[in-house]
């Protein structure tokens, strides 16, 4: 069953049809007839007549009638919409003049040689930028193959991501490495990739953390190159530095952001206050039991205890901590290495930043001197971190968390997309993912 309908009005250059401007949102362009089947609408549209000179020469043309141009639209609910469009053609009546033959343009409605309407794109950058879209779902929508999707989408997002303004006002910024594939590294390059992030505060302190970009490779060079090629102006905006501890990243920013302040990310470090608690367990158990843990050891399936912060643990798992500690006197060493690790998370969970900068200083003071080698050696590491671990407390407890809450979004475009084959591709998507580019 289909209906057809058309344009009420009479059409011309002065006086556009209010009801196609509505359908269309191009004021020019007049909508000759609906068609509506159940899975498919066909708009036919035309511009009103007009006169026209050869774009070379200038001379008024003859119409050589026209030509129909299929062209894919946004979806209609469920139905796809081709828009059919009577593209007038003109010859140059000039014999000297080399054009020949031309055709109507409308850049609003379609690019030249495209297939798919200017809207239509904007609609589907916009499905892939916040709804979670992929490149097939998309084309299966739009009726196209993938790949004539893509060879749209592309240049714009290449347009947005080389507009150097997106880097405009940030102040703070972070940085991560991440691994985008698993092939052969000599096929298809470095498998890390280091991402920046903007983690700005807004007016109300909250961050909207934004990819900024991803650049191959895991190194100090990785993420000097990329601060290089954004100019001193960006640079000397940037007042804090968020990072892992990895000392690549830090030289890199000791060297190219010398106005800013480094902090060491807390989740990070409490991170390797967890590891450290970890590996005396396996060592204590070990010493122990000659073996791995295993069912009815004292040790075994307390990890996730070991874990938790000391506030949340239930009375019932705290009696088995302890049980599990006083089984045998060498576990002590277990049990100092789990104090020593929830004083560091004490310190960034502290209420107050001055007290939590006190608990830390205690941290630096003590942890190196322990008898436990394995939180002696995270004294070490923390010492040598001293500056941009007590940053935290000095920064309004500035951190790394908008970066990794970027990588969350980044793995879920990835499996989407059910992976990537070309870095450049993976970037440009990556980027539009992560609030990079905004159209
Ligand atoms: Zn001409």
């Amino acid at each position: 069953m289909s209906n057809a309908t058309g344009c009420a009005g009479a059409p011309t250059t002065t006086d556009p049809c209010s009801r196609c401007d509505v359908l269309l949102g191009l004021p020019q362009v007049h909508v000759e007839a609906v068609e509506r089947a159940e899975t498919l609408m066909t708009v036919t549209v035309s511009l009103p007549w007009q006169l026209r000179g050869c774009p070379d020469c200038g001379v008024v043309a003859p119409s050589r009638g026209r030509r129909r141009r299929v062209l894919h639209d946004v979806p209609h609910g469920d139905a796809r919409v081709r828009l059919v469009w009577r593209q007038r053609v003109w010859r140059c009546p000039e014999a000297a003049c080399p054009r020949g033959t031309f055709v109507e343009q409308i850049p609003s409605l379609v690019a030249p040689r495209a297939s798919i309407t200017a809207r239509a794109l904007t609609w589907a950058i916009g499905q892939l930028r916040l709804e979670h879209a992929t490149i097939a779902g998309l084309a299966r929508r739009l009726g196209v193959s993938w790949w004539a999707l893509w060879r749209l989408v592309r240049p714009e997002l290449e347009r947005l991501a080389a507009d150097e303004s997106r880097f405009a006002g940030v102040t703070s910024l972070g940085v991560d490495e991440h691994v985008w594939h698993h092939a052969n590294p000599k096929k298809r390059g470095p498998k890390e990739l280091t991402g920046m992030v903007d983690l700005t505060r807004d007016a109300d302190g909250r961050v909207h953390a934004r990819l900024l970009d991803l650049v191959p490779g895991r190194s100090r060079k990785a993420y000097v190159d990329w601060l290089t090629a954004r100019g001193d102006g960006f640079r000397k905006n940037i007042g804090i530095a968020a990072l892992d501890p990895f000392g690549g990243y830090k030289s890199a920013i000791d060297d190219q952001l010398e106005d800013a302040t480094a902090v060491l990310d807390a989740f990070h470090v409490v991170k390797l206050g967890t590891a450290v608690v970890d590996e005396v367990r396996r060592r204590v158990q070990q010493d122990t039991t000659g073996h791995r843990g295993r069912k009815g050891d004292p040790l075994f399936g307390i990890q996730t205890i070991l874990r938790a912060g000391a506030e949340n643990l239930t009375d019932k798992q705290q009696a088995r901590l302890a049980r599990a500690i006083n089984a045998d006197e060498a576990h002590e060493e277990v049990f100092v290495a789990w104090q020593c690790a929830q004083q560091l998370r004490a310190a960034y969970r502290a209420r107050d930043l001055a007290e939590g900068r006190q608990m830390a200083e205690k941290v630096l003071a003590t942890f190196h001197t322990c008898p436990i080698g394995e939180v002696a050696r995270l004294g070490r590491t923390l010492r040598k971190w001293r500056t941009a671990f007590l940053a935290y407390f000095t920064t309004g407890r500035a951190n790394n968390g908008g970066t990794e809450a970027m990588n969350g979004i980044i793995e879920l475009a990835r499996r989407l997309a059910r992976g990537y084959r070309n870095r450049d591709n993976y970037r440009l998507r990556m980027l539009l993912a992560g609030g990079g580019l905004t159209p």
